[in-house]
């Protein structure tokens, strides 16, 4: 069985290490500094096998070329943004597949936040990881794409299984949670989830992973058929992407 280990990195960035015993492969995702990595790593007494990029942002690659000379990790990355991503050995796009030991990953394009932002999906382990795309409660800032881009890719990460866990990228879950809140203060599982979340981060720990099942309930960036969240935007005849837009705007002011 696939385990996934949360690594805390710099000021709320989460790198994961991802540990396939039975070829004792093993995978970190998105890691911004090698060192709590390599702490984590030893740890665990695990041999680092790959090193998997969402997007080329620093706080996401930033222990690449340290993690790659320590260890020999084989580093895959977005093609799209090859030329951005540091020490990249394997380039992978939409549908690829990924293995990490028997562990076998997905590839989909989902830009906006970056035009060469991926997820990787292992569908046995059921686990998703989604960068600055999809976060808890909340989405990436459009850098480098359109709301219609945004919309697209996170429809694609809601198709994937309700039970699928959901890795991103960030702690925003409480400040995202509360934008939520602002829209659709009626929204029961909302509130529920909230609760939950307060109380994690009170007593200082992760509130990720969440669940597709979760984020397609809570999620307000996932929700623009909500009449509720309509309401609140007073939009409530116009189309799903413009609403979703809205949205996006105004957690960028919130
Ligand atoms: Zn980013
Ligand atoms: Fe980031």
């Amino acid at each position: 069985m696939t385990e996934i280990h949360l690594v805390p990195c710099l000021k709320d960035n989460y790198a994961y290490i991802l540990h396939e015993p039975r070829t004792r492969a093993v995978a970190v995702v998105d890691p911004s500094e090698a060192a709590p990595v390599i702490d984590a790593l030893r740890a665990r007494g695990l041999a680092l096998t790959h090193i998997l990029n969402t997007h080329h942002h620093f706080d996401h690659t930033g222990g690449n070329l340290e993690l790659k000379e320590r260890t020999g990790a084989r580093i895959i990355g977005p093609r799209a943004d090859a030329d951005r991503i540091p020490g990249i050995d394997i380039q992978v796009g939409q549908g690829d597949l990924v293995a990490i030991g028997t562990a076998i990953a997905r590839v989909y394009d989902i830009p906006a936040h970056t035009r060469g932002h991926i997820a990787f999906w292992f569908e046995e382990a059921k686990a998703v990881f989604t960068g600055d795309t999809m976060f808890a409660m909340g989405c990436g800032r459009l850098f480098e794409g359109t709301p219609d881009q945004m919309w697209q890719s996170l429809s694609t990460l809601a198709r994937l299984p309700a039970d699928t866990r959901v890795y991103c990228g960030h702690e925003y879950t409480q400040s995202n949670g509360r934008f939520a809140l602002s829209l659709e203060p009626g929204n029961a599982d909302l509130v529920a989830r909230m609760k939950e979340v307060d109380d994690l981060r009170q007593r200082g720990l992760p509130t990720i992973p969440s669940t597709i099942g979760l984020e397609l309930k809570t999620n307000p960036f996932l929700r623009p058929d909500s009449d509720e969240l309509r309401r609140t935007l007073k939009m409530e005849r116009a189309a799903v992407v413009e609403v979703f837009a809205e949205t996006r705007r105004r957690k960028d002011v919130f």
